[in-house]
């Protein structure tokens, strides 16, 4: 934690003293960065998980702005899920102790529309939400945002993984051009990015970590013996690093195949990605690899041009790529947004001259290690964190992802923090959940309703190459 006490900001004497009481003693570095630019009106994009301290950061920004007097809502700040929603609101009351008669109000799905609306005319100065409820509110007239200075985008990596891209947009486009935005995001995918650049002016950069260099992937070449199977050597480093999630490349189309196949009959939860794949089974086969639901995806360097997937644990190169400049094009995948990245080559006597390019290239001399003990064998693969629902319904039956959170996490539904990634297509949706939610979440999706209408929902299994996927949803 840096040392900076609060009261090295311009911070009014009350909010000073309840910080204290808060024992809030000094800033988090998070809180260092941002709350200079903050408070000086700036936009600012603040790299903050949940435990950084962001929301202080964010929550005595918009409160230094606030006139209570004014009885127009003049801060929102839209979260992922209703469970975030109300642990903001909660900690902008606190921080909100030391100013007279602040309003806060949660607006999320899961509550009856009509007492929203009710409690919207009474006026707030603060509100907290999810972007599908909100944006309902914004299509009926029961909220006018007309007066917003502050716009909070919280979590916005995960608001985005959850498909609320276009509703962002129809919220941004009702709300004042004249105000202050800050974004606040664990990871910074390329979508951030660009949507930074179409909401935010001049926003200050507020890292607290250092993203993505050359420090931050371990490279480590593993010696196949010309008489050992290379599928063998590659479960191995797999049983051995156990990643969470690994792109495996392949030389060659057949290779791919042949390694998906090898892992999934030995109890990997992996998937090939290559050029021959049907549009929608390339489609379905990112989506559960990105979701989690997928731990292990083997890819050709074709197939994965354009790839973009945060947090990849390892990358691990099957044969090793002819060309340098692919391999470190590969390695640079794993090891983004200020993770730490692990990159796992094999390699065999034959391929020792590709070695000798690379070295020549990196300026390194590489040092091949022996492979984990054979006895690794035996180890039980790692398992996915999520599986995937797919729904069979889509954007043409107006789904959003508002709808499907709402029919998951209503009365009797799971909880929203167990709910990962929705990507709505024309016809079908899918929605990755927890593992453990996985029963509760289908039966839910069986007993409730999508925009009023049922329809049917399974959990997605199998691969590409088996037909079984090839149902019309
Ligand atoms: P957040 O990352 O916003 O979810 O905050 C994590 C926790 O840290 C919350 O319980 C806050 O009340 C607390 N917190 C935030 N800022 C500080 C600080 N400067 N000193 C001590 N605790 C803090």
């Amino acid at each position: 934690m840096s040392q900076k006490p609060f009261s090295s900001l311009k911070l009014h004497a009350d909010v000073l003293r309840n910080l204290e009481s808060l024992e809030y003693e000094v800033m988090t570095p998070i809180q260092a960065q941002s709350l200079p630019p903050i408070l000086a009106g700036q936009d600012v994009i603040g790299q903050g998980k949940t435990g950084s301290g962001k929301t202080a950061a964010f929550g005595l920004g918009l409160l230094s702005r606030l006139d209570v007097s004014n009885f127009e809502i003049q801060s929102l700040v839209l979260c992922p899920t209703r469970e975030l929603a109300d642990q903001v609101a909660k900690e902008i009351r606190r921080l909100a102790r030391a100013t007279k008669n602040v309003k806060v109000s949660t607006i999320c799905g899961g509550t009856p529309f009509r007492i929203q609306a009710d409690s919207l005319s009474h006026g707030a100065h603060i509100l907290v939400g999810t972007p599908g409820r909100v944006e309902d509110h914004l299509r009926k007239g029961t909220m006018n945002l007309q007066g917003l200075t502050t716009l909070v985008l919280d979590e916005a990596d995960r608001m985005l993984d959850m498909g609320f891209q276009e509703t962002l947009d129809i919220i941004i486009e009702q709300i004042p051009r004249k105000r202050q935005t800050l974004l606040f995001s664990a990871t910074f995918p390329d979508e951030i990015q660009s949507i930074a650049a179409r909401i935010m002016i001049d926003p200050v950069m507020a890292k607290v970590a250092s993203t993505h260099d050359s420090d931050t992937i371990s490279q480590r070449f593993f010696q196949v013996p010309d008489d050992f199977d290379r599928l063998t050597a590659l479960r191995l480093l797999l049983l051995k690093f156990r990643p969470e999630s690994a792109v495996v490349f392949c030389n060659t189309k057949r290779d791919a195949q042949e390694v998906a196949a090898d892992l999934r009959e030995h109890g990997f939860a992996a998937l090939a990605l290559h050029g021959d794949l049907e549009q929608r089974d390339r489609d379905q086969t990112l989506l559960r690899f990105t979701n989690k639901s997928v731990t292990v995806l083997v890819a050709t360097d074709v197939a994965a041009r354009g790839l973009d997937i945060d947090s990849l644990h390892a990358v691990i190169n099957y044969h090793i790529a002819s060309d340098a400049e692919v391999h470190l094009h590969r390695i640079g995948r794993t090891g983004r947004a200020g993770s730490k990245g692990s990159a796992y080559s094999l390699i065999s006597e034959k391929e020792n001259y590709k070695l000798a390019l690379l070295q020549d290239y990196l300026d390194q001399i590489i040092v091949g290690e022996s492979l984990p003990p054979i006895a690794l064998l035996k180890g039980t693969p790692p398992k996915p964190a999520m599986a995937t629902i797919v729904i069979s319904a889509g954007k043409k039956q107006k789904i959003r992802p508002g709808d499907i959170l709402g029919a998951l996490t209503g009365a009797g539904g799971i909880a929203g923090a167990q709910v990962g990634r929705i990507n709505i297509f024309i016809e079908r949706s899918y929605v990755a959940v927890h593992i453990s939610a996985a029963r509760s979440a289908l039966r839910k999706l069986a007993e409730g309703k999508l925009k009023g209408r049922s329809f049917r929902s399974r959990l997605l299994r199998g691969h590409p190459e088996k037909k079984r996927d090839s149902r019309k949803y």
